[in-house]
């Protein structure tokens, strides 16, 4: 079993180096013809520099990751992380979940430093001093560290009362969880950002007329302080229902034009209109019954247990095997499936703010967003296929010129 469960995790990590080799590769790709006024060449060759630096600390710190986990799997460790807080099932799921976070921390963080503070700061991106860097990454492993302890143990709870019935009730927990986190997440963003409300009159007019039009409510129209860490910008959709609310980043605000502003919101506003937050939701929904099912199986076979030193089933090490053996090896087949369903959905949104003839704004607004963010102009094809969320730039500058004649 041992041979076998590490052959897997090294066939997962071979997939995302595969992923890292392909992006690489396309940096020599011939730039689209709609899109060659993005940068100049100068600027395009700086753009190559940090890329390539970027990529590098993402392989270092993937591989980094592997032969941690590596180690950890060859020496037994989660077992005696575990035989350290022995006592009872959730101690012993304690002592690995949390060996599992300290392990991550440790072999990322210093990667996460570099790219931050150094390349994003070399090509004048980064704004996150030292203290909120480490803020940010005290609360993150506080809050991950709380959410795996806590689904841990109500894996552990359910399949202990329920046995197999635990695939459809974990399923429905892990569900709620998540729209409870999405529901919440303008509270949860509040820890990490400041939200106000958006001052310019003028602008806000617009807006709300462009909402009143097609008859969409939403809680408020905020504007985050995200130049406080990046001078990335963007904007999204948060929460659902009464606490949805549509959120522009102030880099956003400053660097484009009010019609600019109006395409981007009209596109966010199209996710909103075609319920695409909710048909992501349930495409969450059949990632965690698959989830839940890769845990199940994980649970019946305690072969996997005994492999790596345990006496009995550890429910931390199940969720460490589920997710980074099962769900790596799953990844592939369902990158292609979701990545397509969500660039159809981003194309449709594009369609919306063309329809509100914002189209000629929403490409020179796109244009903007990518130069600002230092986007990819000719990323390779199958990697688009496999893991993008959104199509290329061209792709969409074509499609909305289609739809604009
Ligand atoms: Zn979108």
């Amino acid at each position: 079993m041992k041979p076998l469960i590490m052959i897997l995790f090294t066939a997962a990590f071979l997939y995302r180096l595969f992923l890292t080799l392909l992006e690489r590769r396309s940096f020599s790709n011939p730039i689209p013809a709609n899109v060659r006024d993005v940068y100049d060449a100068e600027t395009y060759e700086k753009w190559r520099g940090y890329k390539k630096e970027k990529l590098r600390t993402a392989l270092y710190a993937a591989a980094a990751g592997y032969i941690a986990d590596m180690l950890l799997l060859i020496f037994n460790g989660y077992a005696r992380a575990a035989a350290l807080f022995a006592g009872n099932v959730y101690n012993e799921l304690f002592g690995v979940t949390l060996l599992s976070a300290i392990a991550g921390l440790i072999t990322d963080i210093g990667f996460s430093w570099y790219d931050d503070m150094v390349t994003e700061q070399k090509y004048g991106f980064n704004r996150t001093d030292k203290k909120t860097f480490i803020a940010d990454q005290a609360k993150n492993f506080i809050i991950s560290l709380g959410l795996m302890t806590g689904l841990t143990c109500a894996l552990a709870g359910i399949h202990m009362a329920m046995g197999d019935g635990m695939l459809l009730l974990f399923t429905a927990v892990l569900f709620l969880f998540g729209m409870l986190f999405s529901f919440l997440y303008p509270v949860f963003s509040k820890i990490f950002n400041k939200f106000t409300d958006l001052e310019d009159e003028e602008l806000r007019r617009r807006l709300t007329a462009l909402l009143e039009k097609n008859g969409y409510k939403v809680r408020a129209i905020r504007v985050m302080d995200a130049s406080r860490r990046s001078t990335k910008s963007n904007a999204y959709f948060s929460g659902f229902g009464r606490m949805k609310t549509i959120v522009l980043y102030d880099t956003l605000l400053n660097t484009m034009d009010a019609d600019e502003i109006c395409a981007v919101f009209a596109h966010e506003m199209g996710h909103g209109l075609h319920k695409d937050t909710l048909k992501n939701q349930i495409l969450s929904l059949i990632s965690m019954f698959l989830l839940a099912f890769l845990l199940w199986f994980c649970l019946r076979t305690p072969g996997i247990y005994t492999a790596f030193g345990f006496e009995h089933v550890n429910y931390g090490f199940a969720v460490i095997i589920a997710v980074s053996v099962g769900m790596g090896l799953v990844s592939p087949l369902w990158g292609l499936l979701t990545s397509w369903h969500s660039r159809r959905a981003e194309y449709r949104a594009d369609a919306q703010a063309v329809k509100e003839g914002y189209g000629a704004a929403l490409i020179s607004g796109l244009k903007k967003l990518t130069r600002g963010n230092f986007g990819d102009l000719a990323p390779s094809p199958l990697l688009v296929k496999l893991t993008y969320s959104h199509p290329t730039l061209s792709q969409r500058i074509a499609a909305i010129e289609k739809g604009s004649r």
